[in-house]
This record gives structure tokens, sequence and C-alpha cells, in this order.
């Protein structure tokens, strides 16, 4: 098996513009691969750390010029002619060297970067699609039928990712009736295109937030997912596209109350605000439907719609094992949103993917608001059989570079490909 040869990083932009951390990795026998990785606004504090250097001179602060001279210094030194036979292995090197908890040392954006960039690599080296070579890593069986994920799109932003006042983050569509990913992303596209009309009929602005789905100036969340339902059925795909919500809710917690359309709720009540949703809508999945350290508020939630509805934790969770471990002993929810940079390395990634799969929880590989042309979590979607993927809108090529992705492993997968709704 082939060993590293050369490590170099770079500072490039992400899709807000701001610095992130690129890195290239060589092998010995000439195989060559890059990764980049993406960076989050509605950031959870659990979150590994993303090692920005701080001097207002430079972007604002928020360049990584450090974080890119670890991977060319520390890292690169301790991973000279290390075999990539085992992404366990690099993972572990890379922890050593670090040796905190939160990866403040080396910074999580300067080790996820090396760690995708190294199983990348490890694909090309052996002449395999990544997803495979990762399916190869982490004992997934490849001769099974293999499923595409269902995608939820993220059509209307809100939250801090948009100015349209909306107090949840994400109102996605969620292409269930479909036999393959190909179709359910043509169902998408097309309501996402009916969307964009019923907007401007209304006078709507259409400009776009930070995940590519619309920021239209409407009063709530219910007038929201309403104008998704016309959309859907103006495009002709009623029953067939449901809607799933993104609440995001630690951005509008405040002093234990939750300021939610103009409304100040407090933990319980907001269970039965999303009882009200679930009453008029189709709504398959809430994530985040309370703060980040609000275990109580997420297990009103799962009590009440855990057996009907997908609840899913993010900055809950922040991808953390121990955290999950938590969240399944103490039945909060019943789903984990899956973040490579909110842990930093992609064996503990995986982890927590394989830990969701054994509890009989769902596990949802997902993107940052703020992200670059890699499309890695789309091979790791299929690689670990995750069923699920959140990678935003039908507009903006960093979104959409992951489900063309997807439609190319499709394509390849032929027969042995498979598309089916996860939920009931
Ligand atoms: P973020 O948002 O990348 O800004 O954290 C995505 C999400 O909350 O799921
Ligand atoms: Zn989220």
């Amino acid at each position: 098996m082939s060993t590293i040869k050369h490590l170099h990083a770079r500072q490039i932009l992400d899709s807000r513009g701001m610095p992130t951390v690129e890195v290239e990795c060589t092998l010995s026998d000439g195989a060559f691969a890059s990764a980049a990785v993406p960076s989050g606004a509605s950031t959870g504090t659990h979150e590994a750390l993303e090692l920005r250097d701080g001097d207002t001179r430079n972007y604002g602060g928020k360049s990584v010029e450090k974080a890119v001279s670890h991977v060319d210094g520390p890292i690169a030194k301790v991973l000279q002619s290390k075999s990539v036979s085992d992404q366990r292995t690099i993972d572990q090197l890379l922890l050593d060297l670090d040796g905190t908890e939160n990866k403040s040392k080396l910074g999580a954006n300067a080790i996820l970067a090396v760690s995708m960039a190294v199983a990348r690599a490890r694909s090309v080296s052996e002449k395999q699609p990544l997803w495979r070579s990762l399916a190869i890593q982490y004992g997934v069986d490849t001769k099974e039928p293999l499923h595409l994920p269902v995608p939820l799109m993220n059509v209307l932003n809100g939250g801090v990712h948009a100015d349209s006042g909306l107090s949840f983050q994400e109102f996605m569509i969620v292409p269930v009736g479909y036999s393959s990913f190909k179709d359910a992303l043509q169902a998408g596209a097309e309501v996402f295109y009916a969307l964009k009309n019923m907007l401007k009929q209304f006078q709507y602005v259409t400009s776009v937030g930070d995940e590519g789905g619309f920021a239209p100036q409407v009063a709530d969340a219910d007038h929201a997912c309403s104008i998704l339902m016309r959309a859907i059925e103006t495009a002709g795909h009623k029953g067939k596209v449901k809607l799933a919500l993104d609440c995001a809710a630690s951005e509008f917690y405040q002093k234990g109350k939750y300021q939610v359309d103009g409304k100040v709720l407090s933990s319980a009540k907001l269970v039965d605000y999303y009882a009200a949703l679930l009453e008029h809508f189709p709504i398959v999945s809430i994530e985040d439907s309370h703060s980040e350290d609000d275990w109580e508020g997420f297990g009103l939630m799962q009590e009440r719609f855990g057996s009907k509805v997908q609840l899913v934790g993010d900055d809950l969770f922040v991808t953390n094992t121990k955290r999950i471990a938590q969240g399944i002993e103490r039945r909060v929810a019943n789903a984990v949103l899956i973040k490579l940079n909110q842990i930093g390395t992609v064996s503990e990634t995986v982890d927590a993917i394989q830990m969701c799969q054994k509890a009989g929880w769902n596990a949802i590989v997902s993107h940052r608001s703020g992200e670059t042309s890699d499309t890695f979590i789309a091979d790791l979607a299929v690689g670990l059989q995750s069923g699920q993927i959140k990678t935003g809108s039908l507009s903006r090529t960093e979104r959409l570079c992951k489900y063309n992705q997807l439609l190319r492993i499709e394509e390849a997968l032929g027969s042995q490909a498979r598309y089916e709704s996860p939920f009931a």
C-alpha cells in the first residue's frame, strides 16, 4: 500500500467569501487528491474548534493561515511516509498530535482537510470511487443493493442564513415518492421553479440566502409552509414531496425563552407550536426544535412526536459520539445531523453515523452554510449508507455539485442503486 509523500495546504475562499482550508495529498505511487472544508454560521457551541487567525487586518480576522501552517508543518511531518491503508490509523495520528478535546491546538479545519484529502487520495490509489473506498474502509457491504440518500432540500431560508425575518432557519422539501435519485432531484428542481414564479407573482423578492433558498419576507412558519405546499401542487408533485424544518432554535433562544415569529414561548409551549404545524402540513422531519442544551425540550418533542416524525439533533449532538450516546440513552431524538467539520476527522464522523445505525436512529449527512465545490459528503452518504443528505437548495453550484455527484454515483451503480423513502 502506498504511503504519504507530500501534504500541502492553502487558504481558499468558501461560498460566502470567507477563508477556509484546502489540502493536497500526494502518495508514493503518484496518486493525488485535494479536499476543502466547509464552515457553519449557526455553529453549535459544542463543535470542534475552527481555527481562525483573529487578526482583523486580514479578512476581518477570519483568515486561516495558522491552520494552513499546521498542515504544512507539524501534520506533514508526522504523516510523512505513513501508510494510508487504514483511515483510522491516520486519523488517530492526527488526534494524538493535537491532543485536545476540541482540536483547538491544530484546528479542526486543518485536521479535517488532511483527513479528507488522505481518504480521497487512497481512493485514487485504489482506482475506486471515493464512496466505495469509504465503504470498504468502514465495513459496509458493497455487494448488496445500495441506497442513494433522500435529499432534504432547503428552498426557503431564514434565521441567520437570510434576512427573510423568518425565525426558523430552513424550510425544506423532501422528494419521497420517486424510484430514483434522478427523478427525486428533478421533482425538487421543478418545485423550486414553481416557488420562484409564485414568489414573483406575490411580489416577494426572489434573491437567495446562503444555501441557495429564497428569502422572502413572509410572516411566519405557517405562511412559509403554505407557500411551499402551493409550489409543490403547482409543479404537479402533490403527495410525493413532503416538508422538513431545521429550526436551528439555539439562534432564537434567549434567557430560557424562545422568540419565534413574534411570539415569546417557553420550551413546552414551543412543542405546542410545532404540534400545530404538524397538524396542518406533511412535515416528516424537524431538526433542532430546541436550543443546544435544552435536553428537556428535545425530550418533550420525542415523547410527543417521536413515533411519527423524524426528530433531528444538530447543534444538540454536534456529530459527537459522547453527546449522541447520551441522547440515545435519554431518548431525546431519533436522528442525528452529521457534519464532518463539527467533529473534525472522517473516522469520528463515521463513528457517529454507525452509532446511529446501531441504535436504529437515522443519520443525515450534511453540508454547512459556508461551502466549497468539494463533493465529499455525497460519497460519504452513499459509502456509509446514511439514507439521507442535506445539501441545500436547487441553486448555487456549491450546493448542486453534491447533487450532481449523486447523479453520477447512481448512474455508475446501475441496477444496484435503490431510492426509497426513509419515512413511513
Ligand atoms: P450552519 O447551518 O452550517 O450555518 O451551521 C446548517 C445547519 O444548521 O444545519
Ligand atoms: Zn441545523
